[in-house]
């Protein structure tokens, strides 16, 4: 299957397109950053590769460098809304809670955390 095959029914590969709408929190060549439909903090920022991997471990066997680029938007984002303080969470797999097969980093932050 090749990449445009995958991204074709991604919800988040048509986020990143723009064929479904999102509140963009940040964007660059290789990332996109919007918050999330039904936050879990004060911010809840979804930092997602424009190339579509399925989950973490697909990302960082294939591109560590994006993943790490990833941190530093997650980040950049923090730094802006709350003094650098953040959670990042990448749910990997079903049992895991991960209902879009495209990664994503859930970025917490704008709040103290419990
Ligand atoms: P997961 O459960 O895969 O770790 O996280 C998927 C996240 O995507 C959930 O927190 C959910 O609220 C968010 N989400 C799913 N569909 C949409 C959407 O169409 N727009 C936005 N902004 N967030 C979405």
């Amino acid at each position: 299957m090749s990449d445009s095959d995958e991204g074709r029914d991604c919800i988040f590969c048509k986020i990143i397109r723009g064929d479904i709408p999102s509140t963009k929190v940040y964007e660059d060549d290789l990332t996109y950053a919007f918050n999330d439909a039904h936050p879990k903090a004060r911010v809840h920022v979804l930092v997602v590769p424009k190339k579509h991997y399925a989950d973490v471990n697909e990302l960082a066997q294939a591109d560590p460098s994006l993943l790490a680029h990833m941190v530093s938007v997650a980040q950049g984002i923090a730094d802006k809304v709350y003094h650098g303080n953040f959670r990042m969470v990448f749910n990997t797999g079903e049992d895991a809670g991960q209902s879009v097969f495209h990664v994503h980093a859930h970025v917490l932050t704008g709040e103290k955390m419990a």
